[in-house]
């Protein structure tokens, strides 16, 4: 019997079959739970879709995570078709791609608005409609990365929308821990994705993590799912509030001190 068996759980963030949200999928579904989805406009339904039916669900909804209209209609149809809620999976970011590769103090007032909201609000703003869905027990994840604590070539504002994400996680622990509800980070290393080709030199970002980690490789999507999967299952009742990471090694700083 898997840990996730029995439970209902909501995975967003899937872009297509390289997505981390992909690999969580991958585990959660394994572990026996039922999975449903959002997705981001009409170009990735056609992705999304042919994924979400590879793993049974039959909850595939439209969510643009900055929009409150298209919030409420999203869990509320979540309410509709389950009435319950066991975890909550957020893996959504987003910054303006020049963002990503002008000098970090030429960030723009819009585009820091921009990755605040969609990449560490949209947590909060999912989580205070979940947790209505939810009994004690449940719990909710979402996707870091080191960049929130040092400062990455390239990573920028997105590095400031991570720290706050994790700030977010913690209070939203604290918060939602009197329900027992359990809110926790992972802090991923570097994966070949569609959000990281937004990252100017992904490609020595990734050589250079692998070089410097412990395990002298990159991690995988599936790596990262089988991570979550202990955090969202029982077996992590303890566990709140946490950054955990799934990065070989790396943020225990064995490597060459400049190889971020
Ligand atoms: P991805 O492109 O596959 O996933 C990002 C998702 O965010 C996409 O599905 C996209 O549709 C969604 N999204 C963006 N704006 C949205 C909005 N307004 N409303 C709803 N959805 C929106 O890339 P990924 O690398 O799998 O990213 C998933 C998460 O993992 C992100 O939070 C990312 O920062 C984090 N992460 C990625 C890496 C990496 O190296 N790939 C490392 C650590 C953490």
């Amino acid at each position: 019997m898997g840990v996730l068996e029995g439970k209902k759980g909501l995975i967003l963030g899937i872009a297509n079959d390289k997505s981390i949200a992909w690999g969580v999928t991958k585990s959660c579904h394994r572990e026996g739970a039922e999975l449903g989805f959002n997705y981001l406009g009409d170009a990735l339904e056609k992705r999304v879709r042919p994924l979400a039916e590879s793993v049974g669900s039959t909850l595939v909804e439209p969510l643009d995570v900055s929009d409150d209209a298209q919030l409420d209609d999203f869990f509320a149809k979540v309410e509709a078709k389950w009435g319950k809620l066991d975890f909550l999976v957020h893996s959504i970011a987003y910054a303006d791609k020049n963002a990503l590769k002008e000098p970090f103090s030429q960030t723009s007032r819009q585009a820091f608005q921009q990755a605040l909201d969609i990449s560490a609000y949209s947590f909060i703003a999912c989580a205070q409609r979940a947790a209505p869905l939810m009994a004690e027990g449940s719990a909710m994840l979402t996707m870091s990365y080191l960049g929130s604590v040092r400062a990455v070539p390239n990573y920028n504002v997105m590095g400031v929308a991570k720290a706050a994400l994790e700030a977010s996680t913690r209070y939203l622990a604290y918060d939602l821990g009197t329900q027992g509800i359990r809110v926790n980070a992972i802090s991923a290393g570097p994966i070949r994705t569609l959000a990281a080709s937004g990252i100017g030199d992904f490609r020595t970002l990734m050589s250079k993590a692998a070089r410097g980690s412990m395990l002298k490789r990159n991690v995988t999507q599936e790596e990262v799912g089988n991570a979550a999967c202990y955090l969202l299952s029982d077996w992590a009742s303890g566990v709140t509030g946490e950054v955990h990471y799934v990065d070989g090694g790396f943020s225990g700083g064995v490597g060459d001190p400049g190889e971020v």
